[in-house]
């Protein structure tokens, strides 16, 4: 677990909470719940049996890995909860908070927290907001100034539906950098009205989303994600200066030479030009400020 990850945006995975469950479309080929049924089934048959009768819910957590950050000395961008999601109705407010603890002790790190539960999350801000008001009421040792200035938060939006419901939520919450990841994109999804100015030396100062990810969906059963949406979102977010990062096309690619075609893509996907001759690599991932 952890200290190095094939997620492109992202340096190393911490999941202190594994299980989730499904909650819109983009859930239905959860790479999570992929990887742990594979883990269970390499679990042997006992483990595979009681899983199965928990397999709605089956959120764990792992307090062996709590303090997991700390004990990485150089600094990562990590990626929390690669396995499931921290603001999962079975995930309490206790646990959250303490791995915000966490997240405020190791300032080395950027943490990146990604939901498609910003009603939960931003509950949870607003009661840690009300805690700091209440004189004589200690959560866990105290509460947490927020925004924290090394925890980057993220909805996941896979159509325009899921935006206009959860970056409306998003944007309520206190966060050093907020980002959306389009991924996997399923439909033309138009973030124009969320996006603004942003300082091209800081590339935080006065946007509101301050980063955009695209990717398409990958593994078996994927659905294809066509070049335009991808195309549409970069160029609205080069309209607005707000750093782009294209992921990877996923299963499927557009055929070469015949752009509307989509074919399945080899594993290098990141290497095909994003159609009319930018590649994905003009598009640095964003990096916290020094
Ligand atoms: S919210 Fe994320 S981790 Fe949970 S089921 Fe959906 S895609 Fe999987």
């Amino acid at each position: 677990m952890g200290d190095k990850s094939k997620i492109a945006w992202t340096d190393a995975t911490w999941n202190p909470v594994t299980g989730c469950s499904k909650i819109s479309a983009g859930c239905t080929h959860c790479y999570a719940e992929r990887t742990d049924k594979r883990l269970r089934g390499a679990a042997g048959q006992a483990w595979r049996e009681w899983s199965a009768s928990n397999a709605k819910y089956n959120v764990r957590l792992h307090p062996e890995r709590f303090d997991q950050p700390l004990r990485w000395k150089k600094p990562r961008m990590i990626f929390v909860n690669s396995m499931s999601d921290l603001f999962h109705p079975q995930v309490s407010d206790w646990i959250i908070y303490r791995l915000f603890e966490v997240m405020r002790d190791a300032p080395q790190h950027t943490f990146q927290i990604l939901t498609k539960r910003p009603e939960r999350a931003l509950k949870f801000f607003e009661r840690n907001w009300a805690l700091t008001q209440t004189p004589g009421i200690s959560f866990g040792g105290g509460f947490i100034g927020l925004p924290l200035p090394n925890v980057w938060f993220g909805v996941s939006v896979e159509h325009q539906k899921a935006a206009e419901r959860r970056i409306p939520l998003l944007l309520q919450i206190p966060a050093a950098v907020r980002f959306v990841s389009c991924e996997p994109l399923l439909d033309n999804v138009n973030l124009d009205v969320w996006m603004q100015y942003t300082h091209p030396k800081t590339w935080i100062a006065s946007g509101l989303i301050h980063w955009v990810i695209a990717g398409g969906e990958s593994g078996p059963n994927a659905r294809p994600m066509r070049p335009d949406w991808a195309r549409s979102l970069r160029d609205d977010c080069l309209k607005s200066q707000v750093p782009f990062f294209f992921k990877q096309w996923g299963r499927w690619m557009p055929m070469p030479g015949e752009p509307d075609r989509l074919i399945a893509s080899p594993q290098n996907e990141h290497d095909i030009p994003l159609l009319d001759g930018k590649a994905w690599t003009e598009f640095p991932r964003l990096q916290p400020i020094a």
